[in-house]
């Protein structure tokens, strides 16, 4: 099978990998890149993403190392660039709500609408304007930019989840339902034990994930194939309500489990170490009846849901069934921006030779950012081979006194896209016998 850009990643971009444009701070896009050998769709350049940032043939994106930055480039738009001077709404890839945009193109949609208006009939080339950078998809990349076809898990609830719920290298996870895939990509990544060599038999980790919507089953089961993420999540298409969360009539022995339902309490009797009948009273004579859980180690769940009363019913059946622990969370995200603050009376200097000395300062720093800038443009790499900027990379030599960089200040910023719902845990511990009791001791035997 394909390496999966997500877990086995190549240092430069190459053609047919998805990668995740940053248009600016909080703003994704996905795109699968391609080589064109001529003029398609009216580029003379080929294939070519169009963002209000600029126009971005595929041909400037490809064998460029992963967190680039790439500038626009002047296209050939030919029929495209003379409709847009008709008046016609601009092509694919122009998000037109893109309000606190870091780019460095004032306004760009209005300036390369009015620099097409003002285009002589005859010339088809648009002119450049912004940056974008391109970005190796990861778990979190993909939240933030994925085709939404239902509420989805947000990074800091995911990110807590998996911790939680002890998802390492090798744990087999249940998942249901998958949705849209944002938790899928993020705990394939936590279970995946084939590093370095990866094969698909190589991760015993594995996420058995379930989706009784038909279409967005296919779907899944489409990005699972496209990410090369065949040999670690496994797709069902089920109502586990109705139908639990075997394999083909054998256990996946799960010890983690996930579930992202609107009645989690209506698919928990499927997930006991025995046969129950829901209201909870055992079943033992049942005959065949086969648990999909490790029945070797602990198992640990979490579910997730919006309103008070899911919770509820959900921890009132997992009492019946015998889950200890049983804990609710919710996660309040906040982002803060940390920064250095020159403004305020608390930086200012107490006298003329200190003001002088911060003045020389802020030169000798002025004349080593343009000194380093001339170098970027040389291309300098880092060890990643990511283009570093100039601030950065003089960050760590500056000897700058530490009064003249301001105070440190901190501001609350705009919320992270966070789907606020309830998480509740429960641990549902092995079941111990005499049998295991003399297992135990003949693994490890005691004082002997
Ligand atoms: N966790 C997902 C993500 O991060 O993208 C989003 C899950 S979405 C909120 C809930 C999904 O559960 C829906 O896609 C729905 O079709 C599916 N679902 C609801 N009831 C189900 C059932 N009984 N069996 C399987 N899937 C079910």
């Amino acid at each position: 099978s394909k390496p999966s850009p997500f877990l086995q990643p190549r240092s430069k971009t190459a053609p047919n990998d998805l990668a995740i444009i940053s248009l600016s701070k909080d703003h994704f896009q996905q795109v699968t890149l391609r080589q064109s050998a001529g003029a398609i769709d009216g580029y003379a350049e080929g294939i070519t993403l169009n963002t209000r940032f600029g126009s971005f043939p595929h041909s400037t994106l490809l064998d460029i190392p992963w967190g680039s930055q790439v500038r626009a480039s002047n296209v050939d738009t030919g029929s495209r660039g003379r409709k847009r001077r008709r008046g016609e709404a601009e092509g694919e890839g122009t998000p037109s709500s893109l309000a606190d945009d870091e780019n460095d193109s004032p306004a760009p949609a209005a300036a390369a609408a009015a620099a097409a208006a003002a285009a002589p009939v005859k010339q088809a080339t648009t002119a450049a304007s912004g940056f974008i950078y391109v970005l190796r998809p990861t778990p979190e990349l993909w939240t933030s930019s994925l085709p939404h076809r239902t509420q989805v898990v947000y990074t800091p609830d995911y990110s807590y989840i998996l911790q939680r719920i002890r998802a390492r290298p090798g744990t087999r996870i249940i998942e249901a339902g998958a949705g849209s895939g944002s938790f899928t990509h993020a705990s394939a990544r936590a279970v995946y034990d084939g590093y370095p060599a990866p094969s698909e038999s190589a991760s015993r980790g594995k996420v058995f994930s379930f989706e009784f919507h038909e279409p967005r089953y296919q779907k899944m089961q489409e990005e699972i194939r496209d990410h090369g993420l065949e040999g670690i999540v496994h797709i069902s298409h089920r109502d586990v309500y109705q139908d639990g969360f075997l394999i083909d009539g054998q256990s996946p022995k799960v010890s983690a489990i996930f579930l992202d339902l609107p009645a989690p309490w209506r698919a928990l009797h499927h997930l006991s170490r025995r046969k129950t009948l829901r209201g909870g009273s055992l079943d033992e004579g049942h005959e065949g009846w086969m648990s999909p859980l490790d029945p070797e180690q602990s198992v640990y769940i979490c579910t997730f849901s919006p309103c008070i009363e899911q919770v509820t019913r959900t921890v009132t059946e997992l009492r019946t069934l015998g889950w200890t622990d049983i804990d609710m969370v919710e996660i309040a995200h906040k982002r803060f921006n940390v920064m250095r603050d020159r403004a305020g009376p608390s930086t200012a200097p107490a006298n003329v030779a200190q003001a002088m000395e911060k003045l020389k300062g802020d030169l000798k720093r002025t004349q080593e950012f343009h000194k380093a800038q001339k170098a970027a443009a040389a291309n300098e790499m880092d060890v990643d081979g990511a283009t570093l900027s100039a601030e950065c990379r003089d960050s760590g030599r500056s000897e700058a006194p530490a009064w003249s960089k301001g105070q440190i200040v901190h501001r609350p910023e705009n919320e992270f896209k966070t789907h606020t719902s309830y998480l509740v845990f429960a641990i549902l511990p092995r079941e111990w016998d005499e049998a295991a009791e003399a297992a135990a001791a003949a693994k490890w035997p005691c004082g002997k």
